[in-house]
């Protein structure tokens, strides 16, 4: 029979967890399969991981600091080595044997997921089990219906069994760090069309001392009320890896709430700093092979890239001369270096102004239409060769919220930019009244393609963390043709879209221009004259 992998949390269990993993083992036995037994020690400052690495045939994974039960039974998910999965609490409160059923329907393919359940009639769990416990669990499970639709009396039981994949699947969707986390897997779950069956379980002692009642409960109606933003935000509905957490490429902080997911990704706002970004955080591979193909043609270009951005060179070039009169003028006849430069409409429109221009751009349509237009480096800027103190321009037209790590992009920037040379950005802004309207229709949110997004607040701690000090702070708008505005007003509903802009067309007024606030950011930031040593990176995956 397939052997499976019993993980077990540990906080502070030194004491007993000598004999529970000693019970733990002989059940194991009795389900005669063979078993990995994981402890995931969750930063307890007593000897539990010392105690559990002790007992002969058990695995131990620590964690640095204690985060929670959700976050523990996370990482021994992730470190399982077998294809089946359960999980206990550390005092080992339920008799394993009915993990023979579970297992066995999940191997039949009748579930996904098999959940004990205290309350079906064939389960035992009346030994000392006071009267306010069970009230409070039932007012819990109608709270649980009420709040995130669980149809399950008792989501928190703690014997739960996955098959491996599923249980990947959906601790990479968790974003409860507590004993919340069983809700949130199972809201998950069955918004992925896993399916979930009860069995019934035998309380062998009961020891909730590890719960504390009121500041217990208080807890898990907020994290209640987190899965039911995130459901309505349908923020479990993308395809997770099994990658480790993706820490806050900003601030380093692994803690975060999902904004939105769209299209198979997930965006998170870091509760730590605010800045947005997608979690798990696609490879740079995939990224590259978004501008391998018509990035700047493409049909769906409400998915990825421009629908033509060809035919919209004249648009561009004056919103371009626009944005760079916004630069001081003791900058201009120096050299200017464009980031993402697309087929050069910016080059075009700093032409005499600058003694020298330069473009970084990876996709090979574009680099292209750069042919002529300057020095034109192919390559993501980690890559291209650019000499040093160099610069009196860098420009990064809508080029930040693409990098995986925009932190190091600004740090090679401020590298390559003379003393006291200037950067110019513009980039979407996550608190723009349009972000606000258009929710999940914002046409910034489009993935994998935006990979981090900001607003005022996160993209001055970037600048100032890599080396550079905010001169001025502006709205950026962009001059677009009326059936332009139309498709993204309207973005979110296709149809009305494409009847407007044949409306609009047929009144003539495709070709009217106007100049419109975008509600992106614009900023012009001086690289600080004292090198400012940055601070320790966080560690991308
Ligand atoms: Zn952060």
């Amino acid at each position: 029979m397939t052997p499976f992998s019993l993980i077990v949390p540990a906080f502070e269990e030194a004491e007993r967890l000598p004999h529970t993993l000693e019970v733990l083992k002989g059940a194991s036995a009795l389900l005669d399969r063979g078993v990995e037994i994981l402890v995931v020690d969750d930063g307890s400052s007593d000897r539990t991981a010392e105690v559990a690495a002790a007992c002969e045939g058990v695995r131990v994974i620590r964690l640095p600091e204690n985060r929670g039960k959700g976050v523990a039974v996370s990482a021994g998910v992730r470190a399982a080595s077998h294809e089946l999965i359960a999980f206990t609490d550390a005092d080992c409160p339920y008799d394993l044997t009915a993990l023979t059923p579970m297992f066995a329907a999940i191997e039949a393919g009748d579930c996904d997921i098999a959940i004990g359940s205290r309350e079906l009639a064939d389960s035992e769990v009346n030994l000392g089990y006071g009267w306010m416990r069970r009230f409070s669990g039932q007012i819990f499970s109608y709270l649980t219906w009420l709040a995130i639709g669980l149809p399950f009396r008792d989501s928190q039981c703690g014997l739960k069994a996955f098959r491996a994949d599923t249980a990947r699947k959906l601790f990479a969707m968790r974003t409860i760090e507590g004993f919340g986390f069983d809700f949130e897997i199972l809201a998950a779950a069955l918004n992925q069309g896993e399916r979930v069956q009860r069995f019934p379980v035998r309380l062998t002692h009961s020891d909730d001392s590890r719960i504390r009642l009121i500041r217990d409960s208080l807890q898990m109606a907020r994290d209640l009320l987190r899965v039911r933003r995130a459901l309505r935000r349908r923020a479990y509905d993308f395809q997770p890896d099994d990658r480790t957490e993706h820490p806050c490429p900003l601030c380093g902080d692994a803690d975060f709430e999902p904004v939105v997911a769209k299209d198979g990704f997930r965006m998170v706002a870091c509760r730590g700093c605010g800045l947005w970004y997608l979690n798990p955080m696609p490879s740079e591979a995939r990224l590259g092979s978004l501008y391998e193909q018509e990035y700047f043609a493409n049909a769906d270009s409400l998915s990825a890239g421009y629908e033509d951005y060809a035919t919209r060179g004249e648009d561009f070039r004056e919103v371009f001369a626009h944005r760079l009169a916004a630069l001081p003028p003791e900058v201009e006849g120096g050299r200017l270096l464009d980031v993402g430069a697309g087929f050069g409409y910016l080059l075009d429109a700093a032409e005499g102004k600058f003694s020298e221009r330069w473009a970084v751009e990876r996709s090979p349509d574009a680099v292209e239409a750069l042919q002529g237009k300057g020095t034109v480096c192919r390559g993501t800027l980690a890559e291209v060769e650019l000499p040093n103190s160099y610069f009196d321009v860098v420009s990064l037209q809508d080029c930040l919220e693409h990098f995986r790590d925009p932190r190091e992009a600004l740090l090679r920037i401020r590298e390559v930019l003379r003393p006291g040379g200037r950067v110019i950005l513009v980039t979407p802004n996550t608190d723009s009244l349009l972000a606000k309207l258009q929710r999940r229709s914002w046409v910034s949110l489009k993935f994998p393609e935006h990979v981090v997004l900001f607003q005022p607040g996160t993209l001055k701690r970037i600048l100032e963390e890599t080396g550079f000090i905010i001169e001025t702070r502006t709205a950026a708008g962009q001059y677009a043709r009326l059936d332009f505005l139309v498709s993204r007003v309207l973005s979110g509903y296709p149809r009305l879209a494409s009847l407007a802009q044949a409306s609009v067309a047929k009144l003539g007024g495709a070709h009217l221009r106007f100049w419109v606030g975008s509600g992106s950011l614009q900023v012009v930031a001086s690289g600080a004259l004292a090198s400012v040593a940055p601070p320790e990176r966080p560690s991308a995956d």
